[in-house]
Order: C-alpha cells, then structure tokens, then sequence
C-alpha cells in the first residue's frame, strides 16, 4: 500500500528525525559503536607515542627541524583561491587528476563513474558524499586516507572525517579560503622551508609570478619534465619548441641546440634545480644508449608524423640520454619515479624498479640521480643501488603515506645500509596543500620512531640521532640541490 498525503504529513518530521539519529549513528547498529566513537586520534598533536623518554627527546628535536620537501605538485596559492570550487571532494579527484584516497576509495569498490562525478560542481555535494559514504571507512584506514584525516582534524578542527563532518568539513575548507593558508598549512604548521615543485597542473598561470616568488612562505624552486616535449615530441610540441627556438626544427641536431637553449633559460631563471623524469607511467625505465644516427632516422619520421611506441622508443631512450647529460653539465638533479604508480589503475609496476635504470648510474657517474618513492615496492633494489653508486640517492617522497610500516621498515635498512648523506626524508607529494600537511606529521613521526629504536638498541647515540633527523629532513636536500642561496 502507497501511504496517503495525510500519513506523510503526519510522518515526514518524524522520519526525518528517525533518520537524523540514524545519520548520528552513522550506520546500522552491528556498526553504530564502531563509527559513533571513531576520531582521528593518530599522531594527534600533544599525545606522544611511544611514550618513553628517549622517544620524547628525539620526537622533540625531530618536530624542531624546518623541512626541505623535496617533492610537491601544488597549485599555486593564488590558483587555489580562484577555482570555481574547493571542498572536502578535491582531495579525492581535483579537476585535473585523481587523486590517493579517491583512488584508494576505487580500489575498494567504488565505480569509476563515482570517482569523476566528484570534480563536477553540477553534482550537488550531498549527492558526491553519497557516492564516496560506503567505501570511505574501508579507504580512510590507509596511509592515504590518514593523512587526509589528520589534516581535517589539525587545520579544521574536525574529529573525524565522517558521515557526521563531511558537510561542516565542506563548509570550513569554503571559510578559510583565504591568504596566507599555505603559509599556515605549509611554513608554519608542516614546518617546512622549502618545497621543490614538479608542476604538473599545467593550466595554473602562477607557478612563475606568485608561488616562486623570493619571499613565498615556504619558498618554492622548481623542476622540469620534457617527456611531452624533447623526449617524447608531437607535432604541437614540435612546433612549440621551434616556437622558442626562433625557427620551425628541420633537424635532431636542431632539436639539440633547442634542449641546449631550454637549459640555459632554465639556468638564466636561477629557480630550477632538477630535472624530473615521471616515464614510468608509460613505459619501461630502461633506456639504451642508441646511436645518434637511428635516432636521426627516427627523427625525421617524427618531424612527419606520430609513430608508434616500439619504433620511437629507440629516440626516446636516445633523448633521455641527452637530458641526463645536460643536467650535470648545469649542475641540476635528475629525479626520477620509481615503483608503484599513482591510480586508479596504476599501469604496469614491473616496469618501474630502479633497477632498469643501472646503466644510466654507470654511465653517468657526474650527474646526481634521485630515485623516488624509495622504489616502493623495489626498496632493497634501491637500497643496493644506492650503496654501490655514488651518483644515487633514496628520496622517500610519497612512501611514509604508501604504507607508513614499510617505510619505518626500510628507513631502518637504509640507515645501517646507504650512507646517510643520501637518503631524503620528506616529500609530500600532493596538489593540495592539506595532504601535504597530514603527510609531513607521518614522515616526522616514522623518522623520530626509527631513531629512537636505533638509540634504544645502542647502534646511535641520542646526538648521533639527532644530528641523522637533521641531514635526513633537511640537510641532505639542501646540499644535493644546493638550496643554501634560496634559504638566506
Ligand atoms: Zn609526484
């Protein structure tokens, strides 16, 4: 039976209240205790885990050091303020890219259609929560989704990102839209100093005027990819870069004096400091030393016209080559992705261990190779190749939030294995600037664990300790990408 207007009018208050109570509960009652009492109680500011002295003095000193993050994908701040949108949905899918937890939320069952309804402002929020509800609390208990609770907790003084705060969470990201957040997210609440910026939101006009700015709080300094432009050419990349070159390109010999051109811009500007190379994404990182004659031949063929990826990727190899030897020759890092790649999906991890890029450490021994993501899930690779080349260096940027064990783990291993000039602590690795927040309080907090075991267990002295926190947060990036000029 269809219940007449008469028995709605009576009972709609009173099922709105039944649902309201429902909606405090959160869930049906087997799992009501569960998620009523939930909070993001970890790393909670002023509690101290574990709670022993040692652990409280090397934590202390640890949360005193001013970062340098040695790997960021932010929008610039003025770019923030000026989307047409911000809330709680962009740190699952920004309008240009999903993002960790959105993809976490897909792998626990989410349709993908769920995932890009969330960029779309048509959509009303209630409805966008209503597609991320059933699988957060299943994707809120990973690295990703702890990060991201940590940040509403600290920077919106929400318990829990849940059922029950999503919508005032909504509310308070609108409210403190304002300047100056970086500057309290970033500079004051992460602690960090500096942050080396891999744009790859390429529609934010400000990257340049405003983000880099000498007086931007943290400072920021750049790096470069040229994989959709050198390395890996279009037509429209081709004839941009002939573009900059002052005439159309007839030749690889002109393709070179181009990249030769585009390092000296680079150096002229005086912010870049590195190269990154993110190729892992589309193909094997293994890259041969082909003649210069076949990547001629190719060449030609690509001033015509696309190829597909077997018979253009002897040029590509070719080119990265030539990238590789013109970042020592200008005194810049090579940063590259290794292991585990960023979803939903995720593309083929076999083909990015760092071990298939050897002949690149043994063939350059001048240029400064940073292997990211501590190679996750290749960190004793790394760790192997770190050790026996000079030129390599660990940087765990986005690994302490991929699993916070593995990298207290690998962190321990890489200590007593890879002297500790090389091993780079902290890179947040986010588009917003909330996850990289969240994730700075885990890498403090594994970093300040591992040291404190290492005390316990007699293989540091507590100054021995300290003095590895500092080199490992900071120290370390600042020599490797000299950054002492940005800092004074
Ligand atoms: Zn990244």
């Amino acid at each position: 039976m269809f219940p007449g207007k008469e028995f709605l009018r009576l009972t709609i208050p009173a099922l709105f209240s039944a649902l309201a109570l429902a909606c405090t509960a959160g869930k049906p009652p087997d799992e009501a205790a569960e998620t009523a009492d939930h909070k993001a109680l970890w790393l909670e500011p002023g509690s101290v885990r574990p709670d022993n002295e040692v652990f409280r003095r090397i934590k202390k000193a640890v949360d005193e050091i001013r970062i340098i993050d040695t790997h960021e994908h932010l929008i610039s701040e003025q770019f923030y303020l000026e989307l047409p949108e911000y809330s709680l949905f962009n740190w699952f899918r920004q309008p240009w890219f999903p993002q960790y937890s959105g993809a976490d939320l897909v792998s626990a069952g989410m349709p993908l259609a769920d995932l890009e309804a969330l960029k779309d402002s048509a959509v009303p929020l209630a409805e966008r929560w209503a597609r991320v509800s059933p699988w957060w609390p299943f994707a809120k208990t990973t690295g990703f989704g702890q990060a991201l609770r940590i940040a509403a907790r600290d920077i919106y003084g929400l318990p829990d990102l849940d059922d029950s705060t999503w919508q005032e969470l909504c509310r308070r990201m609108q409210e403190a839209r304002k300047a100056e957040f970086y500057k309290r997210g970033l500079y004051d609440m992460a602690g960090v100093d500096l942050l080396i910026l891999d744009q790859i939101v390429l529609e934010d006009p400000y990257a340049w005027s405003s983000f880099a700015a000498p007086d931007s709080k943290p400072r920021v300094v750049l790096v470069k990819r040229f994989y959709d432009t050198f390395i890996r050419p279009s037509r429209a990349s081709l004839a941009e870069i002939g573009g900059n070159f002052g005439r159309p390109l007839e030749s690889l010999d002109d393709l070179l004096a181009a990249l030769d051109k585009e390092f000296e811009g680079m150096a002229a500007s005086g912010c870049y400091v590195g190269v990154k190379c993110a190729m892992a994404y589309d193909r094997e990182i293994h890259f041969e030393d082909v003649p210069r004659e076949t990547a001629e031949k190719i060449f030609k063929r690509l001033l015509k016209g696309d190829l597909p990826f077997e018979e253009r990727r002897p040029f590509e190899d070719f080119m990265l080559h030539q990238v590789v030897r013109r970042v020592s020759k200008y005194g810049l890092v090579m940063q590259i992705h290794t292991g585990m790649l960023a979803g939903p999906g995720g593309g083929n991890v076999t083909q990015t261990s760092p071990i298939h890029l050897y002949n690149f450490f043994a063939m350059y021994p001048e240029t400064r190779f940073s292997i990211f993501h501590g190679g996750f899930p290749y960190m004793g690779e790394l760790a192997v190749l770190a050790k026996n080349f000079p030129n390599v260096y660990i940087d765990n940027t986005w690994m302490p939030i991929i699993s916070p064990s593995a990298t207290k783990d690998w962190m321990q291993r890489w200590i007593e294995t890879v002297p500790l000039n090389k091993i780079q602590g902290f890179g947040g690795d986010y588009i917003f600037p909330e996850g990289s927040y969240g994730h700075s309080l885990v890498a403090r907090q594994i970093l300040a664990e591992v040291l404190a075991e290492k005390v316990q267990a007699e293989y540091f002295s507590e100054r021995e300790a300290i003095w590895a926190a500092k080199r490992i947060l900071r120290d370390n990036a600042v020599e490797l990408f000299g950054l002492k000029r940005f800092l004074e």
